[in-house]
This record gives structure tokens, C-alpha cells and sequence, in this order.
């Protein structure tokens, strides 16, 4: 294995970029040696919490034991709060095995798994979590029996768990609240659920139910729903704010891989990703499990060949489907200073984790997301580009369907037709252009005649071979259309673009002079005729129209010569 990393290692040019990050090729030297420590331990993909068994847990001993002592505590109230990735479910992991070590019973209710439905009222809400909690507690959820409409949702809640649940419990019950900020999505239900949280921790000082009690509420954002300040859960029991990995919490995690980082190793990573657990775990795991160098992570980190690609683009998907957020986020990514946000999107961002708050200012979270999010278009949502997306997924599946032509290795009839079927109808409902090309190679019985069936064979080769090198983009399907008969498909491409590809086409086959001494054009070699057509797809039209239109052209281009293109307008 470690040979496999120093010749990986060794492939790795200096970047730019991790230059500029202050890590230079000594330290670089030193990143290789430093595997020389013999097997690598088996390490498991990050993602979700860490095991309680895990050697890579970072402890938080400090955060731990107070929220240890608090647990301990009657009625008593803790509240995590850090966004996405940093550990706050590793942590309620461990909280949790504490408790059931104290013999308490232990509930977990995630408010991300509640269906949209359950939020369109207080009552609905409400009778959800008593069930939920009910049925963790192995008790009949008996709803019914303590939900009274002449007193409301509210108090009948509490009822339920005063007289009933808390009742029917001998031993402490912690009851861990996760993904509460889903909660601050519906202010109408925010504003009656969470005063009754605190009003329970208040009950706690007194009523006995109430003391059994011990919440813990896990949040990604700060609340931004207008609270009472006397009715907010929010500024009572136990804060804890998990703060990024430091410098030395990033050499102890890599020495737990069987890397052995010094400062100048690991400061590039920190430099990188400001210290997220997460995005620390992935780059460790790719460097200690698939034989990657430190450097080629850093140098690919906001590429989209790089590790981090897929959490980018989630975030990026994210962003894009709420253009004031990623509007709003343009700004912050931007800007060197800090940038003044309305308060909701600066929550929403730095529930991301894309953000931090500085009071109401807001700064980039890490380099990483600056350098990615740079490249991006954050503008108003693209949907040409979202759909451009889903198109490349489906021409890679019909790639995968073996509809390839023997001779030529590109798709088929069959596949051209799938293909321009469901272009067709994806087009039809965004209104956006959908270009096709039909090729036919000029004059090929004289060639088959002169140079011989198999020579004609090799010749449709390398036609098909300058179709798939011009036509770039993922979302072209390049096609056997028929004997000497080629089309490219060119969905969002409009006739303009579909031309000067066509042309292109046509002047690279050019390049490749192959002889065609009984052409009765000039040159003597190897051309084509291409009918150009590009519309935007509607009712009145349809893909075998389409296909008409684009013969028709083609016929014209024989016409009036061959070896030339000819663009299909509709007025003529
Ligand atoms: P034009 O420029 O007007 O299109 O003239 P053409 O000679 O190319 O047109 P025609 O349709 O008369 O001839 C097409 C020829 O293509 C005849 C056929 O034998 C040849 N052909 C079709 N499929 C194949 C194939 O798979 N291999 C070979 N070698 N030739 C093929
Ligand atoms: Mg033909
Ligand atoms: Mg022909």
C-alpha cells in the first residue's frame, strides 16, 4: 500500500492553489514519508454519527461533562446548536449512552421525519409527538383520553405527558428534540410549541412529572421566530455551541488514521475547511483509505472531480432552488468584509453551515466554499441548467441500455428515436430549443465501389469518430441514423449553435482527407451534407416533423452542391 501512495503522491504536480494555501514541497515530502509508519488502519466513511465504539471521536471533554452534570439535573433543559456536519449527533449519541447507563429511558424525536402534513395544524403537530414519544415509551398513545378541545391542543399536550406519560414512567426520561429549526419553518406552530417546552422546564423547578423531564434540544440555527423573551426555550438550561475542530484536533484525528501530521501538514486542511468536522473526516479518509496525497485533495477540493463534489453540489442544489438565499449568499462570497443579511437568510445560510454570524454581519465559513461557490452561477435559478443536469443522467442511462451501433459504436436508430422522443416532450414543457443535425456521407456508393465494402466500413468509423468528438456537450446524442446516415441530437442548442456545429463537423471530417478519388466534387476526398434544424418544441410540432424538416434541409444541401451545410428555416 505504501508504494501505491508514494506513486500516486509522486503524479501530483505542485498546484497553484495549494501554494497559495502556504504549503510548500518540503512539507509535501514530508506528507509521504509520514505514511512510512507500516498498515494503515481500516477507517469507516464519514457520514451520520460517529459510533460510540469509534476511535476517531474527537472529544469534547469539556462540553461532555457539564452536559453530563445537566442531565443529572431535575427538569433540566440542554440545547446544542451548530450547523450541519459538526457533530451534534455524534454528541447526542453519546448523551444518550450516558443516560441509559443512568438507567433513564431514552426518546428521540427528529422533526425532519415528520411529513408535511402533520405541520398544517397545532393539534395535528401536537398529537404527533405525544404518539411518536408514546410509542417510544412502549405506552398506548390513548390520545383521546387526554385530548380536550374546550382546552386546546397546548394544554392537553401537556396534560398527556403530565398525567400520563411522566406518570406512567418510573425513571428519568430524556427526551433528545432533533432538528428543531424544521419547527422554525412553521412560525404558527413554533410560537405555541416551543413557549410549552419552556413552560415544561419551568414545571420542572416544582412539579414532580415535570422533574423526571430532562430535554435536550438540538438545533442548527439560532431561532429566528419573533419569541417572547419569558416564553423562549432558547435562553434558558444549558447552551453548548460546538465549535470546529482546532489545529491540534485535526493532528490527533489524522494520527488516529496512522497519519503522522505535524502543524504545517495539517494547517493547509484547516486553511481549507476552517476545521469542519465533516469535510476534516472526508479528506482524511480519502488520504488514508483510497491512496490519496494530501496535496491532490487540497489542489481538486472545490472541482468538481475533487472529494468534496458532491457535498458542493448538494449545497449548490440547495441554493439554487431559493434564489433570494443564494442571491443573498452571492453577496457574502463576493465580499471580503463581513455583509449585513436579512436576519432569516442569514440563519437559513448558517444552518448550512455556509455562513458565520458576526452579530448581524455574516462571513464565508470556510476557503473551500468561497472557491467553489465563486465559480458558480448563483443567480436567479437556472433552469435551463438544472435541466441540462437531468439530461446528462439520462443520456448516460441510455448509453447503458446497449443501444450502440456494431459498426460504429454510437447509438442507434433506436436510441436516436427514444432519445429524440423524450428531448422532445422535456423540451415541450420549458419552452427551450431542440437542435438536430442529419448527416449523409456524399456520394458512398462511388466510394463502396471504388475502395471496397470494408474500406466504406472503416470510412463510417471515422465519420462517427469526428460526430462524437465535436459534439461535446454530455446532453448531444450522437447516432446511426441509416446505411451512411448520421444525426446529432442537441437539446437547449438553438439553430444558430446547431449550425456552426454542423460546420465544424463538416471542416474537421475535411481535415482527415480521406481520399474519394471518384467523388465528383473537387477535392476529391471524404465530405458530407448536413441538413441544420433547431426549434423549440410545442404542439404543433412533433420529433418526426422534426425529422422531416431536417431530411428536407439535408436534400437541399445535396442540391445545391453536397460537401455543405443547409439550416432549415421555417419560412422556408
Ligand atoms: P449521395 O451523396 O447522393 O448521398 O450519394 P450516395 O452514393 O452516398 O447515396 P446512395 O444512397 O446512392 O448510396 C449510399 C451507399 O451507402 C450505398 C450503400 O451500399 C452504402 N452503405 C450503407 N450502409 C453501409 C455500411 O454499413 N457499410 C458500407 N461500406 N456501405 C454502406
Ligand atoms: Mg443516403
Ligand atoms: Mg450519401
Amino acid at each position: 500500500m505504501e508504494q501505491a501512495i508514494t506513486k500516486a503522491y509522486s503524479r501530483c504536480q505542485p498546484p497553484e492553489q495549494f501554494k497559495n494555501l502556504g504549503m510548500d514541497l518540503s512539507a509535501m515530502d514530508r506528507a509521504r514519508q509520514s505514511f512510512s509508519g507500516g498498515r494503515l488502519p481500516k477507517i469507516e466513511f464519514p457520514g451520520g454519527a460517529v459510533p460510540l465504539s469509534s476511535s476517531l471521536y474527537i472529544k469534547r471533554s469539556n462540553i461532555e461533562q457539564l452536559a453530563y452534570q445537566e442531565l443529572d439535573q431535575p427538569g433540566s433543559l440542554i440545547r446544542i446548536q451548530a450547523p450541519q456536519g459538526m457533530g451534534k449527533r455524534s454528541l447526542l449519541l453519546r448523551l444518550m449512552a450516558y443516560a441509559k447507563v443512568q438507567d433513564y429511558q431514552t426518546v428521540r424525536v427528529n422533526f425532519q421525519t415528520a411529513e408535511q402534513s402533520v405541520y398544517t395544524s397545532l393539534d395535528k403537530f401536537l398529537r404527533w409527538f405525544c404518539a411518536n414519544v408514546a410509542r417510544q415509551l412502549k405506552q398506548a398513545a390513548c390520545l383521546d383520553q387526554y385530548w380536550d378541545p374546550e382546552i386546546g391542543a397546548k394544554l392537553s399536550c401537556t396534560l398527556y405527558f403530565e398525567e400520563y406519560l411522566l406518570e406512567a414512567i418510573e425513571s428519568e426520561i430524556v427526551l433528545a428534540l432533533s432538528h428543531v429549526e424544521q419547527i422554525f419553518e412553521h412560525p404558527k406552530i413554533a410560537q405555541e410549541f416551543l413557549p410549552m417546552l419552556r413552560f415544561w422546564h419551568e414545571q420542572g423547578k416544582q412539579a414532580e412529572a415535570f422533574q423526571k423531564l430532562r430535554l435536550i434540544v438540538l438545533h442548527a440555527t439560532d431561532v429566528y421566530v419573533p419569541l417572547q423573551v419569558h416564553q423562549s426555550p432558547f435562553n434558558v438550561g444549558l447552551p453548548l455551541q460546538l465549535s470546529p475542530f482546532s489545529l491540534k484536533d485535526i493532528q490527533t484525528l489524522a494520527h488516529r488514521h496512522g497519519l503522522d501530521w505535524d502543524q504545517n501538514l495539517a494547517r493547509p486542511l484547516m486553511e481549507m475547511v476552517s476545521g469542519h468536522p465533516y469535510l476534516v473526516r472526508l479528506a482524511m479518509y480519502h488520504i488514508s483509505q483510497q491512496n490519496m496525497t494530501l496535496a491532490k485533495v487540497l489542489e481538486e477540493a472545490p472541482t468538481q472531480g475533487g472529494i468534496y463534489n458532491q457535498h458542493l453540489r448538494g449545497l449548490l442544489k440547495t441554493l439554487q432552488q431559493q434564489p433570494a438565499l443564494a442571491q443573498a449568499f452571492k453577496k457574502v462570497v463576493t465580499s471580503i468584509d463581513s455583509v449585513e443579511l436579512e436576519t432569516i437568510l442569514a440563519h437559513k445560510l448558517n444552518r448550512l453551515g455556509l455562513v458565520l454570524l458576526r452579530g448581524n454581519r455574516c462571513i464565508i465559513s470556510c476557503e473551500l466554499y468561497r472557491l467553489y461557490f465563486a465559480q458558480q452561477k448563483l443567480g436567479p435559478v437556472d433552469e435551463w441548467r438544472i435541466r441540462l443536469e437531468q439530461l446528462e443522467q439520462e443520456n448516460i442511462h441510455l448509453r447503458a441500455l446497449v443501444n450502440l451501433d456494431g459498426l460504429t459504436q454510437i447509438a442507434n436508430r433506436r436510441s436516436f428515436d427514444d432519445y429524440l422522443d423524450s428531448q422532445w416532450k422535456n423540451l415541450t414543457e420549458i419552452k427551450a430549443p431542440l437542435g438536430l443535425l442529419l448527416l449523409d456521407v456524399d456520394h458512398f456508393k462511388q466510394y463502396n465501389d471504388t475502395y471496397g465494402h470494408p474500406a466504406g466500413d472503416q470510412c463510417l468509423q471515422q465519420v462517427a469518430q469526428v460526430l462524437q468528438r465535436c459534439a461535446k456537450r454530455s446532453s448531444d446524442l450522437v447516432a446511426r441514423y441509416g446505411g451512411e446516415e448520421f444525426a446529432v441530437v442537441l437539446p437547449l442548442t438553438n439553430a444558430q449553435t446547431s449550425a456552426r456545429l454542423a460546420e465544424e463537423i463538416r471542416i474537421q471530417l475535411g481535415l482527415l482527407e480521406i481520399a474519394h478519388e471518384t467523388s465528383s466534387l473537387e477535392a476529391g476526398i471524404v465530405t458530407v451534407s448536413i441538413g441544420v434544424i433547431s426549434v423549440v418544441p410545442g404542439s404543433e410540432g412533433s420529433p418526426e416533423k422534426l425529422i422531416q424538416a431536417a431530411d428536407k434541409a439535408l436534400y437541399r444541401a445535396k442540391k445545391e452542391g453536397r460537401d455543405r451545410i443547409y439550416t432549415h428555416s421555417s419560412s422556408g
